[in-house]
């Protein structure tokens, strides 16, 4: 189960008490880490197939697209981005995901209230069930009706309905060998007004209230001779927006893009990062480039070539360069800690100043929560090493006895 965007430092009694006491009496994994970037829709294929996106294809929230001579950014989140995906490259993700791992072995249903990009990139090629509001799907790509998945609301009322519907008709009837359910809260609501605001705590409420019919179902299932595996987590953090820039913008000015629509170099926002594109013809502007982005005060850090290795990235298909936004610890005015800038565009304006965002390096965005309750997993202790997205399929994989080759991710330590 995933709560979406919710911190690691907001896991607290006072915040979501079921979440905290379920924390207390499992395994706490306290330095959990995000991908980069640190957002949503990458993430989701990294969860799903124990890669980083170097190796599995999906580079963003956002991504670039061979379009004849040049290359296009496309929003990952629009439900047809799956079938750009598969035209451009004859494939959608590099890799398998749990689903298609699972097909033979009792299935995958994965339910999820973000956006289309982030519930199909978890079984873009339809092996298991995705439930999801814009449409739902099973093994083969079937249509499910409105009598085999419910059309939830994109808001806290959506994710209770879809958390009740998990419950009564996943996990205490259909009972797949993997069953995901993957909240839009609090993260919608941590989007929707300053960090530490009545809204984001009402956010987290709603998650602490869907999380508590869950476990509530899981205890059901063990009392019935079920062995259960419950990973509770999170994708990524967020933090407090100081300031936007439009780096695609930046670069015309420059002189070192066409125009603000051309596709001889183009810019990818992720919120607190982006990633950038160069067209076959433009490669010898990269240094440039480069140099131009090392020397704003905006971005922190620049990453070209072999050197997006280190931050799970690959240079591939015109993807020639990463770079972070600037940030800082800095408290907002509800004393949460946490700023940054952001990369913003005029097709992804992204959040106002004050607002919650992620999508970089900042200590926070890139720290979600993650717990392990049963299968093996120690309860009432602290794993404090470093354990990433990327170990969740392999935990999983390892809980069913099943192969784990190809994977980035190691499995998790129990105790
Ligand atoms: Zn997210």
């Amino acid at each position: 189960m995933i709560c979406d965007g919710h911190r690691n430092d907001f896991v607290r009694a006072d915040t979501c008490p079921n979440i905290s006491g379920f924390a207390e009496r499992s395994r706490r994994f306290a330095n959990h880490r995000a991908i980069f970037p640190s957002a949503t829709r990458a993430s989701a294929a990294a969860i799903a197939t124990g890669c980083w996106p170097a190796n599995h294809g999906l580079h963003g929230n956002t991504m670039g697209l061979p379009d004849g001579e040049g290359v296009r950014v496309h929003d990952v989140g629009d439900p047809a981005f799956v079938g750009k995906l598969r035209h451009a490259f004859g494939r959608t993700l590099k890799v398998p995901t749990m689903a298609e791992r699972l097909a033979p072995h009792g299935g995958a249903v994965i339910a999820s209230n973000v956006s289309p990009g982030a519930a199909y990139f978890q079984d873009p090629d339809n092996f298991g069930h995705v439930v999801h509001r814009a449409g739902s799907f099973g093994p083969g790509g079937r249509v499910l009706g409105p009598d085999e998945a419910p059309v939830v609301s994109h808001d806290f009322a959506g994710d209770e309905a879809l958390a009740e519907w998990f419950v009564s008709d996943v996990l205490l009837q259909r009972r797949p060998r993997l069953s995901v359910l993957w909240l839009a809260n609090p993260d919608l609501g941590m989007h929707a007004g300053p960090l530490g605001s009545q809204m984001h705590l009402d956010a987290i409420a709603c998650a602490d209230r869907a999380f508590a019919r869950v476990e509530s179902a899981v205890e059901t299932m063990r009392a019935e001779g079920e062995d259960v595996l419950f990973l509770l987590g999170s994708d990524h953090g967020q933090e407090t927006v100081r300031e936007r820039v439009a780096v695609a913008a930046r670069l015309v000015a420059a002189g070192l893009k066409e125009s603000a629509d051309s596709t001889d170099v183009v810019v990818a926002p992720q919120g607190g990062s982006g990633l950038l594109y160069v067209a076959p013809n433009a490669q010898s502007r990269i240094p440039d480039i480069i140099a131009f982005l090392r020397a704003q005060p905006y971005i922190a850090e620049v990453f070209h070539g072999a050197e997006m290795l280190h931050i799970g990235q690959r240079p591939e298909n015109g993807l020639a360069i990463a770079f972070a936004m600037a940030r800082s610890a800095e408290p907002n005015p509800f004393g949460v800690p946490g700023q940054i800038t952001i990369c913003v565009s005029d097709e992804k304006p992204g959040k106002p100043e004050g607002f919650g965002s992620h999508g970089g390096l900042g200590d926070f965005e890139r720290h979600p929560f993650l717990i392990a309750n049963g299968g093996g997993f120690a309860p009432g202790t602290v794993e404090h090493g470093v354990t990433r997205l990327i170990d969740i399929a392999p935990t999983v994989m390892r809980y069913l006895g099943l192969p784990r080759d190809g994977m980035d991710g190691l499995a998790l330590p129990q105790f």
